[in-house]
């Protein structure tokens, strides 16, 4: 037995796909794992109940945002995120860096990173030390180290910079970790597109024994065919027997082509943001539903989909009229059938690995999906 609460336990091998489960205080989730994204701390129009009855098992939450508002310690006051935002299973909260990275105004130095607060305009000061008091109190299951995000496109200096800084950084982290025995620490693969960084970068970061780790500084536009470059090879160079999380990762067939190169974990805020401009997810590709076409459409918006939405009996003409007429229940509806449909995908995934069957799992769900793929008329909702 280990001594920590968190562990590991790989299921099954197809290939280089894999199955497995990850054991915290706070219950077991499986893998590959979706987990959809609470940025400030709750799903975007779903309760808790009905996150869970996606068949999501982990959800994850931005250090960034809480610590802005309404503050960590606050949410440690009334007891730490898991009772704040009511969802009593495992959750995962990201670092900050990402959120640094996309701010316009920042300064970066070896130190950590200085912006203005989006909030209240106040001089903020994020270092590794403090993203991991933060996450300390935040008191999530899984925490992330602070790392340096190489923005798309980046030369090679600045992406070495990157890394050099990530590394420090992450030692730093795992200094300042206070509570190495509830919550794991994973460390975050950078290097941008330079697979040497990336080797880099891995290698040191499995020298710091981690109990799990991130391939980072994807889904910053480099397109489908980098990150599968990228992530084909770094899934191999970290360790077999702990987690790998591709970090912000993506459209469906990201998520599946990810999981043929080893990845176990995603996160991506594309089921909710997509939901809420009525962009959802079939099996046989998306379909917008404010498009005319759907006006007087009696079907639900997936047949074969057994979410509160489509086996609830709502058909698309009446999303279509709730859309039209701004009705909040539009994107409550929406979430939740995209959010299963993302649960359905890695669930699936998982049960084909358990049974060898992988790869012709991943053949028949990809012609199905292409079949009738993105329309035109869908391109307006990747902007939301
Ligand atoms: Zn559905």
């Amino acid at each position: 037995m280990s001594e920590q609460p968190f562990r590991f336990t790989l299921e099954a091998r197809d290939g280089a796909a894999r199955a497995g489960r990850f054991s915290t205080l706070h219950g077991d989730f499986r893998t590959p794992a979706f987990m959809p994204v609470g940025t400030h701390g709750a799903i975007k129009a779903l309760t808790p109940d009905q996150v869970r009855s996606t068949g999501a098992e982990i959800v994850l939450a931005n250090t960034y945002h809480l610590a802005l508002r309404p503050g960590e310690g606050l949410v440690a006051k009334l007891g730490g995120l898991h009772p704040f935002m009511r969802w009593d299973g495992p959750i995962l909260t990201d670092s900050g860096g990402f959120q640094v990275f996309s701010l316009p105004n920042k300064t970066i130095d070896d130190r950590g990173a200085r912006f203005k607060n989006e909030v209240d305009g106040s001089e903020v000061d994020l270092t590794p030390e403090r993203s991991i008091q933060i996450q300390n109190a935040l008191g999530a299951d899984i925490i992330m180290a602070f790392d340096e995000c190489t923005p798309y496109p980046a030369d090679e200096r600045l992406a070495a910079t990157g890394v050099r800084r990530t590394l420090q950084w992450t030692s730093r982290c795992i200094a300042a970790h206070a509570r190495p025995r509830e919550q794991a620490l994973f460390g975050i693969v950078q290097g941008s597109t330079y697979l040497h960084l990336r080797e880099r970068c891995a290698a040191a970061l499995v020298g710091m024994d981690l109990p799990g780790y991130a391939v980072g500084g994807v889904s910053v536009g480099e397109g489908h065919e980098e990150l599968c470059r990228i992530t084909a090879y770094t899934a191999p160079l970290l360790p077999e027997h702990k987690p790998r999380y591709l970090m912000g990762v993506g459209l469906p067939e990201d998520l599946i082509a990810a999981i043929g190169f080893g990845m176990d974990m995603f996160d991506c805020v594309i089921p909710t943001r997509y939901a809420r401009s009525a962009s959802v997810f079939t099996r046989r590709g998306r379909i917008r539903l404010t498009n005319r076409r759907y006006r007087r459409d009696a079907f639900p918006i997936d047949s074969s989909c057994d979410c509160g939405a489509c086996a609830g009996g709502f058909s698309r003409a009446y999303l279509h009229h709730l859309f039209n007429a701004n009705e909040i229940l539009s994107a409550i509806l929406a979430s939740l059938h995209n959010v299963r449909f993302y649960e359905r995908l890695v669930t699936e995934a998982r049960g084909a690995i358990l049974e060898g069957r992988f790869e012709s799992w991943r053949a028949e769900f990809l012609a199905g999906y292409a079949a009738s793929g993105t329309k035109p008329d869908d391109a307006a909702a990747e902007e939301g």
